[in-house]
């Protein structure tokens, strides 16, 4: 398993916003909203761990805009296919500034498998299930001793 920390979104902490220097005042950022083509700059309120380039990918709307931070995913391999992951893993913190849900306008943890519909984890269950994986991961590195064992003791 690989665990992968992606740099491939551009910060906007460096965007010029006027509230920098006061981290506890919402910074304001340059978005892009309009169809292409009649599209508008706006300044947002933007949370600092989000990294989405909202000045770069025009949404329809304000309300369309939702804070993401960068992504950590992790591929599981298969022996049988070299070429293809079996799945994936992936998490980012989130909040949707217009949600009907307060948890969900609050950051939030955003879990998901590629499979369509990611689970939303507050910080607390997101600490819950960073126990569970560091449990499981010990579990998995202890089977791998097993097969290694089992291997070894076959060929000698
Ligand atoms: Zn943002």
């Amino acid at each position: 398993m690989t665990v992968v920390h992606s740099e491939t979104r551009t910060s906007n902490a460096d965007s010029g916003s006027p509230s920098a220097a006061a981290p506890s005042t919402p910074r304001l950022v340059a978005a892009l909203i309009g169809r292409p083509g009649r599209t508008q700059t706006v300044f947002v309120p933007c949370p600092e761990f989000c990294s989405e380039p909202h000045g770069e990918e025009p949404e329809v709307a304000v309300e369309d805009i939702t804070h993401y931070s960068d992504i950590v995913f992790m591929q599981v391999p298969t022996l049988l296919s070299e070429d293809t992951a079996h799945s994936e893993l992936y998490c980012r913190v989130t909040s949707d500034p217009v949600s009907p849900d307060p948890r969900m306008r609050a950051a939030h943890v955003l879990y998901g498998d590629g499979n369509g519909v990611d689970a939303y984890l507050t910080p607390d269950m997101a600490d819950e299930l960073a126990d569970d994986l560091v449990a499981f991961a010990a579990e998995v590195r202890g089977m791998a001793r097993v097969a290694r064992s089992a291997n070894e003791a076959d060929a000698g």
